[in-house]
């Protein structure tokens, strides 16, 4: 059984108007992806797995159109050498948004189909927050995705892909694969699996999978801060018996629909003003105060610099901010060394209509040592607070990225990360946890986005109409 690996996975906020390049990108080409910890899992599964190239980057803005182009050729380069394949295995997130193209993930997937042949077998994994469309069913053959969010169980995702994928070659049973969308899209932070609706949703799918006739069940929340006409919420079957198969996605379908009143935010939420405000009187600590709007694992910037501006103004103390991306900044600090005083401008250094920088005068207390330019990172204090600046975008989400630093979140009263719902090192600690409804190009509160793309009645956006779950059969399966 030859059964090639690769994919692109990265979340694109249409919003956020910094581009993604290729130096943006986390590149693993033939025997790196076969020897990368990410993909060990492969060993466990009979075939041999033939590498291609599989491209990650943290979420962002769109992907530059060249970059896209440059990846997808490569891709597809070191497919063609690998022809005939008995199988393909697609390791994607599914909310990539290319500068100028509609239905990225669609491209990538239509076009992989169209070299490997209508005798291959494709199957595909997913980060629940992508965006699906009829063009990306219609050329899978097996469809996983996430059931928990925060994402705990990726490896899983990818074990139930790449399983369902042997067995099929192996007992040459072709599976059903079929959709049913939803018209609902929320964020991720109001759709976690740890709290209700989404818990008890989520927890309907290893009971459908046991049914006999079905092979995986899939329930996507979509991604809300792409501005496309395929954003949706879906319900994703893969098995052998037709009628379970739909029967059971309408079931899903419906079951989210009638839910979709009942997502709201696991945690205390408020403007900027009131979360700072509620941080600063807090009894107990660390209180952790997720800055959301600007949350770079979301396709935020992460150079926002107004929560910054209010903890000043207001004279927090006990403040480890965690962090603002801000290259010139960053390197500025390690020209002047540690133990220097200096005038900074910090942040809106990537998107600089987006918000306002902030100027003062910050004392360095720590460089990080790096051989790596763009990983370079500096802390500064200003009054009470211990500011983390970055030279690249990047999320500051586990207890390691604050030791790392000299910081120990435990000791401090107030933690600022650019989060949504909060990471699972961070959730534990928080006491409380806050999470402003700050601006920023994935704003939480959805409601206040522009969609001008939007091509159907979508919730929240629309409230005022009905819906019947219909399912759609991918085309590779007519006639099963
Ligand atoms: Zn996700």
């Amino acid at each position: 059984m030859r059964i090639a690996v690769g994919g692109i996975h990265i979340e694109c906020s249409t919003y956020n108007p910094v581009l993604n390049e290729e130096k943006d990108f986390r590149v693993l080409r033939g025997e790196e992806l076969a020897a990368a910890p990410y993909f060990a899992f492969l060993k466990d599964y009979e075939g041999e797995f033939l590498p291609t190239i599989h491209a990650r980057a943290i979420a962002g803005g769109p992907v530059a159109r060249h970059t896209y182009e440059a990846f997808k050729a490569e891709f597809l380069e070191r497919l063609k050498p690998l022809l005939p394949l008995d199988g393909l295995y697609l390791a994607m997130h599914g909310a990539m948004y290319v500068e100028g193209m509609e239905d990225a993930e669609g491209d990538w997937i239509s076009a992989a189909r169209a070299l490997v042949g209508n005798d291959c077998m494709v199957s595909a994994s997913y980060d629940l927050h992508g965006n699906v469309t009829q063009r990306i069913i219609d050329a899978l053959d097996m469809y996983s995705t996430y059931r928990t969010a925060p994402h705990i169980d990726v490896e899983e995702t990818m074990r139930r892909a790449v399983k369902m994928l042997t067995e099929s070659l192996k007992t040459g049973v072709k599976p059903i694969l079929l959709w049913a969308p939803i018209p609902v899209v929320l964020p991720g932070e109001r759709t976690s699996t740890v709290d209700e609706p989404a818990k008890s949703l989520y927890d309907l799918l290893p009971k459908i999978d046991a049914v006999d006739g079905v092979w995986d069940a899939s329930l996507m929340v979509g991604y809300v801060w792409a501005d496309e006409p395929r954003c949706t919420a879906a319900a994703i079957m893969t098995g052998t018996d037709r009628t379970v198969l739909e029967r059971e996605a309408k079931r899903l379908a419906q079951a989210y629909w009638d839910a979709r009143e009942d997502f709201v935010f696991g945690c205390e939420i408020g403007s900027t003003e009131e979360c700072v405000e509620k941080a600063i009187a807090s009894t107990t600590a660390p209180v952790v105060l997720a800055e959301s709007g600007d949350n770079p694992t979301g396709g935020g910037v992460g150079d926002r610099a107004d929560l910054l501006a209010e903890l000043i103004a207001r004279g927090a103390r006990g403040v480890i901010f965690a962090g603002i991306a801000d290259k010139a900044a960053t390197q500025a600090c390690y020209t002047a060394g540690i133990g220097a005083t200096l005038d900074l401008s910090v942040g809106a250094s990537l998107d600089t209509k987006g918000s306002k920088p902030v100027r003062g005068s910050f004392t360095v207390k720590f460089l990080l040592e790096t051989a790596e330019a763009s990983e370079a990172q500096a802390v500064v204090s200003i009054g009470g607070i211990d500011l983390v600046l970055s030279a690249k975008r990047r999320p500051y989400h586990n207890i390691a990225d604050f030791t790392r630093l000299g910081l120990d979140p435990h000791k401090a009263k107030i933690i600022v990360v650019k989060s949504g719902y909060l990471s699972p090192e961070l959730a534990p600690i928080a006491n409380p946890n806050l999470m402003a409804l700050s601006p920023g190009v994935v704003d939480q509160f959805v409601e206040r986005l522009p969609r001008l793309r939007k091509t159907t009645p979508t919730y929240p956006f629309d409230k005022d109409f009905d819906f019947t779950p219909e399912t759609a059969l991918s085309a590779r399966t007519i006639g099963r």
